[in-house]
């Protein structure tokens, strides 16, 4: 398994989550600063850089660092060809049989093995993966043809083989081959749409938990926040809690989006602001400045504020910005 630790382990700490996960057996990282930091840390485990490296310079920190490398371009071959024979890797040749991002195009394929083949100084092992564009979607027949493609291009060579993503992880047993490279899934968050990690059989690991601030009277009639878009249909009670668009709360969300609060739902009301954001705590008794307030969490699944803010939970989790304290349970 290559656990996948990109963009600071979706949220819940680069160097925090490699150290938890000490059954994987690789860790999949998108640049090399993420690779940097984890070496840094003192990870010494197989570290895959998923983007391979840009010029020469990537290259020999890469080296120095002993990653293993995406290859998924024509830049990306020349510079191995280019490189000192001293550098030695262990290639995943990334093909791309449809999702049109990353990798080599079919037929293209036998050239670069060609050429992969005259490189045996440099390239100690050569695997060969892609990712799929729809495993997200249950039915999505795009994805049987991707593997379909992978299998009919790969199939009489050797090498290790990888597939499989959170979603092709939880759908497809047949796409596991080699090595699965899970990412959300670990987090215990969804990657299916209109489907919550909790239904999955997953826990989420992380809580995005804020206080309340202060709890105040508002008047039938009167508005809330900026630019007065929600008015109190009755006499209201409403907290401002302390989370806002710089800790990575969506100021698209629309009114009524839950946050937790004593264990009972308040809905937002008004437009979330960078620091703070107001909620109807009307029908809640005895909330008080202190009050722990859950914008997410195993008892309030990211999925759902997500979907009220027209995204997935993988933004939300990434999203969250650097002055959010990460503490370890
Ligand atoms: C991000 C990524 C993954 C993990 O995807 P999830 O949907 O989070 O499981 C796997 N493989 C590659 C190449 C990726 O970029």
């Amino acid at each position: 398994m290559l656990a996948v630790v990109k963009a600071n382990a979706y949220g819940h700490g680069l160097v925090a989550t490699a150290g938890t996960l000490v059954d994987a057996d690789g860790f999949g990282v998108a640049r090399l600063e993420e690779a940097q930091i984890l070496r840094a840390s003192g990870i010494s485990s197989h570290i895959l850089l998923m983007e391979g490296v840009l010029d020469v310079t990537g290259q020999a920190e890469a080296a120095r660092l002993e990653l293993d490398l995406v290859v998924h371009s024509e830049q990306q071959l020349a510079l191995l060809e280019q490189g000192t024979a001293a550098w030695r890797f262990v290639v995943w040749l990334k093909i791309d049989t449809g999702m049109n991002r990353l990798g080599f195009r079919p037929e293209q394929l036998p050239s670069v093995l060609g050429r992969l083949g005259a490189m045996r100084a440099r390239v100690s092992e050569i695997r060969f993966m892609t990712h799929f564009a729809a495993s997200d979607e249950r039915d999505n027949t795009m994805t049987r043809k991707q593997m379909a493609r992978f299998d009919s291009l790969t199939g009489g060579l050797a090498g290790a083989r990888s597939l499989a993503n959170s979603a092709a992880i939880l759908a497809r047993q047949d796409s596991h081959r080699d090595w699965i490279r899970p990412g959300i899934a670990l987090y215990g968050v969804s990657p299916f749409a209109g489907e919550t990690g909790d239904m999955l059989g997953l826990v989420p690991a992380m809580r995005l938990v804020t206080t309340v601030i202060v709890v105040r009277d508002v008047h039938r009639g009167e508005s809330v926040g900026y630019g007065a878009s929600w008015r109190a249909a009755l006499d209201s009670r409403v907290a401002i809690i302390a989370a806002g668009y710089g800790d990575g709360i969506p100021r698209s969300l629309p009114n009524g989006t839950p946050v937790l609060i004593r264990g009972a739902r308040a809905g937002l009301v008004g437009r979330v602001s960078m620091d703070m954001m107001a909620v109807d705590v009307t029908d809640i008794p005895g909330v008080a400045t202190g009050d722990e307030a859950v914008l997410w969490g195993p008892e309030l699944p990211v999925e759902h504020m997500a979907a009220r803010a027209g995204t997935i939970g993988y933004e939300l989790l990434c999203g969250v910005s650097q002055r959010v304290p990460l503490k370890l349970a």
